[in-house]
């Protein structure tokens, strides 16, 4: 692929930008190499296409290419970004590319940007309200208008993460808060007072619940998988009778794990239903909205969100689909003084007058010092306002509903699940030759697997896969900003080509 290069970081004439005997950079330095490596972004932004999606590097390859031991002087910045350009960005994976289909598909956008660097230049560590008040209150009131704009009851407070693996942490510790079983203060070990704790979650469920389990101590012995239907949702009569079985039992069933828009396929787990059951049985309910949640943005896909007004706890992802750069997660309970009761602890060197009044955002998680993260989702959520982010999601939606039809209408291609959001799961189909079906079926696998390498070979898309009901499911998830139908029609015409040429190898 041609990279053609907008503004590189290779100047001619002498290195600059050595450090000074002491202290750090001259300002005049810093606004030279800062407003280079602006332009170096800019470029970025506008050319993504010149770099290939998925980094085409071996394991080890950058590593071999760099010293092995540090520098003992310092090195002119000049030089630095130059590398930075040369051996650095061959071995990035672009995540801000809109032909990244993987996984998620998420967005640094601008604005975004600009926030993550007057934020680093800041460097708050907002632990207590005083180390940096603008993070504490920015933060109430980002995610106030973030609950806005999802439709949730306002007795919903918000606290920010770095990802929804540790919001998730977090929530399910505060499930076992409200037990109050004093594991805070005794723990779990060596109790012999301590029945089983079960938490459910369906078998479609992210594997940060079961995370969260291991490093909770509760172990991966207290999750209950609950059966999924035909279209990847949690059954919710299957739910009850793995209750009913675990109090026959003796164990002492806690949590509920909903999901919104399952890792997979994106599925919605039937919330209402759920929160029945939670309620009825007395089990705190964590909605998983990580991807999915983003979309209640949009006015007339606010539905989506139907019954998690009656959660315990729901977290939702900026960083995934509400073009936030990474990270940031914000978790919602209507309970958040139970999670304040799991995790405040202050010694006395962070005591301050003013503790009783105000938050301090260290008493809601195992973290101390916390980054200013509100900063970039107060810009973006003001740079974009509602309309404009609720048209720039509605838009991927209609770009996976397009895919999915060119999919549905073509003859050897099949998809395998419905599309909800902005994620199409399908495979190609063609007539396979085999003895039997599991020979067939592998064959197909197969044939899938070397079609999606094809195509993440050429470096123009990168696609990620998952298996449904055993099978591989090819997955093409829209959610990078500036990813129009071209992006989309161009990974089409891939996957056609690219079939055609795996089709006759083995
Ligand atoms: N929950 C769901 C449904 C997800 O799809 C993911 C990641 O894709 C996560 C949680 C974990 O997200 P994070 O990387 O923020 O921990």
């Amino acid at each position: 692929m041609s990279q053609p290069k907008d503004r590189p970081f290779d100047r001619a004439g002498a290195p600059g930008g050595f450090a000074p005997e002491a202290g750090d950079m001259s300002a005049e330095d810093f606004r030279r190499f800062g407003h280079e490596v602006v332009d170096w972004i800019a470029d970025y932004f506008s050319h993504p296409e010149r770099f290939p999606v998925l980094a085409q590097v071996e394991p080890g390859g950058l590593r071999s290419q760099l010293p092995q031991s540090p520098p003992e002087r310092g090195e002119p910045m000049s030089e630095i970004l130059e590398d930075f350009e040369r051996l650095v960005v061959p071995a990035v994976t672009h995540w801000n590319h809109p032909s990244f289909f993987a996984y998620f598909a998420t967005t640094a956008s601008a604005p975004g940007v600009l926030g993550e660097m007057l934020a680093a230049a800041f460097d708050a560590k907002a632990m207590l309200w005083r180390t940096s008040p603008a993070s504490t209150e920015l933060e109430e009131v980002a995610l106030d208008w973030l609950r806005q704009l999802m439709g949730l009851p306002e007795e919903f407070g918000g606290i920010i993460y770095d990802t929804a693996s540790v919001a998730t942490m977090h929530a399910v510790a505060a499930a076992r808060e409200a037990l109050n079983l004093r594991v805070r203060e005794e723990g779990m070990s060596g109790r012999a007072d301590l029945p089983l704790l079960r938490l459910y979650a369906s078998e479609q469920s992210h594997s940060s619940v079961e995370k969260s389990l291991i490093a909770l101590g509760l172990g991966q012995r207290s999750l209950c998988k609950v059966p999924a239907d035909s279209e990847f949702r949690m059954d919710a009569e299957a739910l009850k009778s793995l209750i009913e079985k675990d109090r026959a039992g003796g164990a002492l069933p806690f949590c509920v794990v909903a999901t919104v828009g399952t890792t997979s396929t994106t599925s919605i787990d039937p919330v209402p239903a759920i929160a029945d059951v939670c309620e009825r049985e007395n089990l705190w309910l964590h909605v998983d909205a990580a991807y999915a949640g983003s979309a209640a943005v949009v006015p007339e896909m606010r539905h989506i969100l139907a019954g998690c007004e009656r959660a315990d706890s729901l977290v939702t992802n900026p960083h995934k689909w509400l073009f936030t750069p990474f990270d940031l997660s914000a978790l919602y309970s209507r309970r958040l003084e139970v999670l304040r009761r799991a995790f405040t602890l202050t010694p006395e060197y962070l005591r301050t007058p003013e503790q009783e009044t105000v938050r301090n955002g260290s008493d809601y998680g195992v973290q101390l010092g916390r980054r200013f993260r509100a900063l970039k989702l107060w810009m973006i959520l003001r740079y974009f306002g509602h309309e404009g982010l609720a048209a720039r999601i509605r838009e991927h939606c209609r770009l996976a509903r397009d895919f999915a039809a060119w999919v549905e209408a073509a003859n050897g291609w099949e998809l395998l699940a419905p599309v909800p959001f902005s994620v199409v799961c399908f495979r190609a189909r063609p007539a396979v030759e085999g003895e039997n079906d599991e020979e067939r079926a592998a064959r197909l696998d197969a044939l899938n697997e070397r079609l999606m390498s094809a195509v993440n070979a050429t470096g123009e898309a990168f696609l990620s896969h998952t298996k449904l009901g055993g099978v591989f499911t090819l997955r093409l998830a829209v959610g990078n900003i500036r990813t129009d139908e071209t992006h989309v029609r161009r990974a089409w015409e891939l996957l056609n080509e690219k079939l055609t040429e795996v089709s006759g190898r083995r």
